[in-house]
C-alpha cells in the first residue's frame, strides 16, 4: 500500500516536530494532500491509524485538506484552478500549461501538548 510508506514519511515528520516540542502527546495532525497526488484519503486516514500506534500520536486525529490542481499558462499569464481531469488553460484553452499546483503531500500543522503542560494550573 502506497500510503502507508506515505504515512510513515509523515509520521517520521510527527515524530520530529514532536521530540522538538518536547511533547507529550500529539492531538491532531493537518495534512495537506493534492487532487494529483494520487493519494486516496480514506487510505491515508487507515494508513495513519496503522503508523500512529504505539507512537506518541496514538490518540492523534488526522485531518486531510484537499488542495486543487492549479495551472499556469505562459501563453497569456493566467494562473488558476482547474478540475484534475481537465488540466487547459481557462484564459486562452491551450493545453501548454505549467502544473502549480496539486501534487503536493504535505504537513501543515501538529497539534501537541507538552509534558510541562499538565503541571500547569489552570
Ligand atoms: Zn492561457
Amino acid at each position: 500500500m502506497h500510503e502507508l510508506a506515505l504515512c510513515q514519511g509523515l509520521m517520521a515528520e510527527v515524530h520530529r516536530v514532536a521530540r522538538a516540542q518536547n511533547a507529550s502527546a500529539v492531538h491532531r495532525v493537518r495534512v495537506a494532500v493534492g487532487a494529483l497526488s494520487g493519494v486516496e484519503p480514506g487510505l491515508l486516514e487507515r494508513a495513519f491509524h496503522i503508523a500512529r500506534a504505539g507512537t506518541v500520536a496514538h490518540g492523534a486525529r488526522l485531518q486531510l485538506e484537499v488542495l486543487p490542481a492549479r495551472v499556469a499558462c505562459d501563453a497569456c499569464g493566467v494562473q488558476a484552478e482547474v478540475p484534475p481531469n481537465r488540466l487547459l488553460c481557462p484564459g486562452c484553452g491551450t493545453w501548454r500549461v505549467r502544473l502549480v499546483g496539486g501534487e503536493e503531500l504535505q504537513l501543515m500543522q501538529v497539534e501537541l501538548s507538552r509534558a510541562t503542560d499538565a503541571a500547569l494550573p489552570n
